[in-house]
């Protein structure tokens, strides 16, 4: 028996089960069962001490009470149900899906069956129509098959059948650290907390990076709460918190004051992708969306981006802003976002940069700035979160 979850057995029908039915496993095949055991091992991180069955397709947690909520902040689960567990004998079920029935407000209804298990002996059509005519009889309510007031789904598993009435939805993609990790660079602002979530969603493991200027801001603890929420979708947070005043003052020195966004950028880049080798990442995550802000031009994302070896991915490149606040809302970040941060750039960029940068004369000045990687990253506070 594995020490996670144990292969499905015959559950008793007990109270606050859940099923949990994952979407998309990425890659499939025979990675299928190392995608299962990372969200597993997720969901057991998130819910503390329960028991974790496990079949095809689906996962059942007993005793998951109160457990809605984190639930739904856990990439990888397509939806979940509060379930009544019986045997796989037609008649238990048609007496289960009677009992739901009568404790539900209701005139009319549908089934809805499916059949994983191909040995049960009745197919999904005839398990709706023999469970439908029963409630349909002992309860006098019609059938509509349009738009019922009431649903009773009916999953016919290996083991036992389950039944449940409402489907609470979660956040789909894949489970985190099924993808390995990436390091994001999170700023105050609303985008990039939105990207983070976009790479936590796809299964990555996010690291942060948050550079701040020590004497403007006390303590970055607006970028910690923003974190803390972050950290309800993956778990377990690392965030690197580096103090940048000097080498701010290093580039306002020596870069003209429409160019210093870029060298500014290339800068905060070139120490990501630095840590990112420590930390085992494959790749830098940034909150950019084309043409949102001067620095965000086609040709200066080209200068910035150059700076890195390693990939870096924008999740929120094609989108609006619109969009964007509507998911940062959605997440939970929005509200902390918008509070009022000294920005660490706000006060050294120029009213009107450079929105054409040309990467020779960038190269060129960024010479005169004189940076030692190694010796910022150790100035940098290292914080883990855990839920
Ligand atoms: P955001 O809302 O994410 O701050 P923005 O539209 O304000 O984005 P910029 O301020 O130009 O745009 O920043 C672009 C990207 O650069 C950010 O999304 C983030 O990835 C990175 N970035 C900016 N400032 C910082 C910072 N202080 N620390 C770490 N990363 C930063
Ligand atoms: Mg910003």
């Amino acid at each position: 028996m594995n020490s996670t979850y144990m292969e499905t057995q015959h559950l008793i029908h007990g109270i606050n089960m859940i099923l949990v039915h994952y979407g998309e496993i990425g890659l499939k095949g025979k990675n299928r069962a190392i995608f299962e055991k990372c969200l597993i091992d997720n969901i057991k991180k998130a819910l503390g001490k329960v028991k974790i069955y496990k079949e095809y397709g689906r996962i059942i947690i007993e005793d998951g009470k109160g457990a809605e909520e984190k639930l739904k902040k856990i990439p990888g689960i397509e939806n979940f149900s509060l379930v009544h567990i019986a045997d796989l004998n037609i008649e238990e079920i048609k007496k289960l899906a009677l009992e739901v029935a009568k404790n539900r407000k209701f005139a009319t209804f549908k089934i809805d069956a499916r059949r994983a298990n191909k040995n049960f002996p009745y197919n999904s059509m005839q398990i709706n129509e023999i469970v439908g005519k029963e409630i349909k009889e002992k309860l006098k309510k019609e059938v509509d098959l349009e738009k019922p007031d009431l649903t009773i789904y009916i999953e016919i598993g290996d083991k036992n059948a389950f039944l449940y009435t409402e489907k609470v939805k979660g956040i789909g993609g894949l489970p985190v650290g099924s993808q390995g990790k990436v390091v994001s660079l999170i700023s105050g602002g609303i985008d990039s907390p939105v990207a983070s979530w976009l790479m936590m969603k796809r299964g990555c493991k996010v690291v942060f990076i948050h550079f701040y200027n020590e004497r403007l801001v006390a303590s970055p603890k607006k970028l910690e709460e923003i974190i803390k929420i972050l950290n309800h979708y993956q778990l377990q947070t690392k965030a690197y918190f580096i103090p940048f005043a000097d080498l701010q003052f290093e580039i306002i020195k020596s870069v003209p004051a429409r160019y210093r966004m870029i060298v500014y950028r290339r800068v905060m880049t070139k120490i990501a992708n630095e840590i990112a080798k420590r930390e085992k990442a494959r790749a830098i995550i940034t909150g950019d969306s084309v043409g949102q802000v001067a620095s965000q031009t086609l040709e200066n994302l080209n200068c910035i981006y150059e700076a890195s070896s390693l990939p870096i991915f924008t999740p929120l490149i094609g989108m609006d802003k619109k969009e964007i606040i509507e998911m940062a809302k959605k997440i939970g970040t929005y509200e902390i976002s918008i509070r009022p941060y000294e920005d660490c750039c706000s006060f050294m960029v120029a009213k009107h940069p450079v929105t054409r940068a040309n990467l020779e004369k960038i190269k060129e000045m960024e010479e005169k700035v004189i940076i030692d990687i190694d010796a910022i990253i150790k100035k940098s506070e290292i914080k883990k979160y855990s839920l």
